[in-house]
């Protein structure tokens, strides 16, 4: 009789040890990452494919990859196209009833704001930066709004998946979104009282920050690299910053500036970067503090 209470405690405590693994999940970038993150803390074991130095529209999916997706419980991805290369992938797992979260579900979607090309011709699509499958533009994200769909997309999958810490996941969520909540707030209250917002940038990723806020997104500028600008479209691209009276163009980090110099130069203009959120460490905080260093870029460029 005096076995029983030590078998009792093994019944009692194994299943208990079992219930204590971690689930493991994987995201597939940064601003997925982030949000999953925020919300899992420690609970889960929050894992991205691409880091720090790749970024996500043309990701070399590697064998190493392929190891994470296969032991993850739960996969969450942004959706619109832009984890293209992760398809096939999925696929499979999706007959082996994986569970795959696609955060972009019930988000207002937008088409791909007006592109200006500063090469007469291209080469093909391959450069063509936001061909998502829908037609739609993919970079959600950079709308706080709609970055809070994207966290209750997240939380009901990692609540599915992992129940035992439900509770623990919905608490976290709610802080976040309540983050989220203050930095849309702080959008509204800085940015939409300015005038003049007349948007040009160097890469069609932010029209749901500016529907969000009405900025006037005038245009997008695309450049190729290895090919010569055409004096035609430079020149027309520095009539549309006369004519709207565009003070800064902006670039992304990491951008080939030289195009957009003689475009500023030649119109008067400013250059700032603003930030995709794209590349870069994962870090639970990095969505917040990087779209508050938006915030910011944008308040100086246009007060
Ligand atoms: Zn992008």
């Amino acid at each position: 009789m005096k076995r029983i209470p030590f078998i009792f405690a093994l019944v009692v405590l194994l299943p208990v040890s079992l219930m204590a693994e971690k689930i493991k999940v994987v995201t597939t970038f940064l601003p997925i990452y982030a949000h999953t993150k925020s919300i899992a803390g420690d609970l889960a074991d929050v894992r991205s494919l691409v880091e720090s130095g790749a970024e996500p529209h043309h990701f070399q999916f590697k064998p190493s990859d392929m190891k994470k997706l296969k032991e993850a419980n739960l996969i969450i991805i942004n959706g619109l196209g832009i984890e293209d290369w992760l398809n096939k992938a999925l696929e499979n797992f999706t007959k082996d009833h994986k569970a795959i979260i696609d955060t972009s579900e019930g988000v207002d979607l937008l088409e791909n704001p007006e592109v200006i090309e500063l090469t007469a011709e291209r080469q093909g699509d391959s450069h063509k930066h936001s061909e998502t499958e829908k037609g739609k533009n993919p970079h959600i994200w950079l709308d706080p709004v709609s970055a809070q769909i994207q966290v209750r997309n997240i939380l009901k999958g990692l609540q599915k998946v992992d129940p035992i810490n439900a509770k623990a996941y919905q608490t976290n969520a709610e802080i976040y979104l309540n983050e989220l909540g203050k930095l849309n707030q702080d959008f509204k209250n800085q940015i939409e009282v300015l005038k003049n917002k007349n948007l040009i940038t160097f890469h069609d990723a932010f029209p749901y920050l500016a529907k969000r806020y009405g900025f006037k997104y005038i245009a997008c500028v695309e450049d190729f690299p290895e090919k010569s600008p055409s004096p035609q479209v430079i020149k027309s691209v520095v009539d549309l910053i006369r004519k709207n009276q565009v003070t800064t163009v902006f670039v992304e980090e990491g951008y080939s500036q030289r195009a957009l110099q003689a475009i500023a130069k030649e119109s008067g203009a400013k250059i700032a970067t603003l930030d995709t959120i794209e590349v870069g460490v994962s870090e639970a905080d990095a969505y917040l503090k990087r779209m508050r260093s938006n915030l910011e870029t944008l308040k100086l460029a246009w007060k």
